[in-house]
């Protein structure tokens, strides 16, 4: 339960703020992307309107021009009044046609709410032979159609708005469009607007084709279509608000680790040192001591190095691990022993500072000299050994007076090849072929090979993870008499002084 509590805590302490930036890049991404689809729908529906206008403006046209093949051209009278009723009655264009000529008058279907003064100001007005108007000064606005049938002869169409509304615009794109003008040969045919003012936000669009040019306007903030993207992409966006931080704090995490909670860890001191005896494994007499780092998390509780040695390694921030190791464990080191610290083959090799001072200011740090100062060189990646840099730093530093040793030798990287150019002066056994002793192993030869290079080499040899007496006296037999492991002493917080290993030798 604290494990999750804490997992979480970290995922929300890590990952808010990415969370933040990625609801903020999906809303810009669906401000953008929705404003494009709004202005695409604007263009394509002012596209359908040309089409509407002018297929319309045709049909208007053939109609007009049916009506008058069929009309008997003469007087108006009372005939022709029913007729022309009769006609608005079953034209899908037209509400009322009218008929205006020279010598017979002027007539009209019933209800037409057209005078013939308008039909003579138009024609006197625009030349033609055919004459489009739009009029909304009348309750009803409609579009007018004059066609000059025979000279001095009109045939007169009236359409009511509405109907060419429904024609170019859906109900649903109404609410949408607050603008909308349309013009033929260059005379107002139709407008509406739905606008006090401009907004501020608007989208705009303007489409000319043939005779018919339609200008239309509409608002950029227009609920329907902002909830619709937002369903969709809302969800989205806080699933992946959520998901990628978890999986970037993942990817950025060793073991559960993270690196900004190791440089907490180190700032805060949670990071401290264990020391465990490394003794003459005849007479149990302890000749050093092995620092090692143990965090103790306020949550978790102890966490080994193999969590998180690997991750401050690939973050540089084994330096500073050991400066703060350091400082922790100064003065407490008994005067008759050395201390053996951990010392990653990056550490050693990195251009940025110099190893010898380093270490020197570690032994400054500790209060011990050079002398007393034991080096593991840990391989978690392979060293070049033959590279010359690198001999001449460890020179330099046996030249000190450090004493250099092999870590896990047999293991990883550490291997024969390590000495081929280079002897250390002592090589520590990994626990691993130690363990061989007590089982049937096939790797117990190895041990032994190990063992007698060593001695060939006049090389030191540590025994580590020695559990059992058996273990203990198998080494003992081949002249190993330097040990680290259980049998004598765990790894331990020293908190005040060193506390005596009690040795568990018969
Ligand atoms: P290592 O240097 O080989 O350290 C010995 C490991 O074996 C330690 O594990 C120790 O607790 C464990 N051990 C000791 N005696 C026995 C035993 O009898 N039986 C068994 N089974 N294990 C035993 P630990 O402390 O978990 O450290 C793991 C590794 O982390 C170390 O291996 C070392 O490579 C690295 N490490 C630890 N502290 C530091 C540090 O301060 N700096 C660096 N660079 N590496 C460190
Ligand atoms: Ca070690
Ligand atoms: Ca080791």
């Amino acid at each position: 339960m604290i494990q999750i509590r804490w997992q979480l805590g970290r995922y929300i302490r890590h990952g808010w703020r990415w969370f933040i930036l990625i609801q903020l890049i999906c809303l810009l991404g669906v401000a953008m992307a929705g404003s494009l689809a709004l202005s695409e729908r604007l263009n394509d529906r002012a596209e359908e309107v040309v089409v509407a206008t002018d297929s319309f403006l045709n049909r208007g046209i053939d109609a007009l021009t049916t009506l008058g093949h069929e009309l008997a051209p003469g007087a108006c009278d009372a005939t022709a009044e029913f007729r022309l009723t009769e006609a608005a009655i079953h034209s899908d264009v037209f509400d009322h046609f009218a008929y205006l000529s020279n010598e017979g008058g002027y007539c009209r279907s019933a209800t037409n709410p057209l005078y013939p003064v308008q039909v003579g100001q138009l024609i006197s007005t625009h030349p033609g032979p055919l004459w489009l108007s739009f009029d909304d000064s009348t309750l009803t606005p409609y579009q007018l159609f004059v066609l000059e049938q025979a000279p001095g002869r009109y045939l007169i169409g009236v359409a009511k708005s509405s109907h060419l509304l429904d024609r170019l615009v859906t109900p649903r794109d109404r609410n949408f469009i607050r603008r909308l003008q349309i013009q033929v040969d260059q005379r107002l045919f139709y407008t509406r607007d739905n606008l006090t003012q401009v907004p501020w936000l608007s989208l705009q669009t303007s489409l000319a084709q043939g005779k018919v040019r339609v200008q239309m306007m509409a608002l950029l903030f227009s609920g329907d279509h902002w909830r619709r993207w937002l369903t969709y992409s809302l969800p989205l966006s806080l699933a992946l608000g959520v998901l990628l931080p978890v999986l970037m704090i993942r990817r950025r995490s060793h073991q559960g680790v993270l690196v900004d909670d190791l440089t907490m860890a180190l700032r805060r001191g949670e990071i401290g040192p264990v020391f465990q005896p490394i003794v003459h494994g005849g007479n149990g007499r302890v000749k050093g001591f092995e620092m090692m780092a143990r965090w103790t998390h306020p949550t978790l509780g102890m966490i080994t190095p193999d969590t998180f040695i690997p991750m401050m390694e690939q973050h540089g921030l084994l330096d500073r691990l050991l400066l703060s190791l350091a400082d922790q464990a100064r003065g407490k080191l008994p005067s008759t022993a050395y201390l053996s610290i951990n010392l990653s083959g990056e550490q050693l090799t990195q251009g940025l500072r110099d190893p010898l001072s380093f270490l020197l200011e570690i032994c400054h740090r500790l209060g011990i000299g050079p002398d007393r100062l034991m080096v593991e060189i840990t391989e978690r990646h392979a060293l070049d050994y033959d590279c010359p840099q690198l001999q001449e730093t460890l020179a330099i530093l046996r030249h000190a007076g450090f004493k250099l040793a092999f870590d896990d030798f047999g293991t990883g990287h550490n291997g024969i090849a390590c000495l081929r150019t280079f002897s250390p002066d002592v090589i520590k056994i990994d626990k691993s072929y130690v363990h061989t002793v007590s089982g049937e192993a096939i790797q117990k030869p190895v041990l032994d090979a190990i063992i007698q290079l060593a001695r060939k080499m006049k090389v030191e040899v540590i025994a580590e993870g020695v559990e059992t007496d058996a273990q203990r006296l198998f080494l003992l037999e081949r002249g190993v008499t330097s040990m680290q492991g259980y049998l004598f002493g765990r790894p331990t917080h020293w908190h005040d002084s060193c506390p005596q290993p009690q040795p568990a030798i018969a």
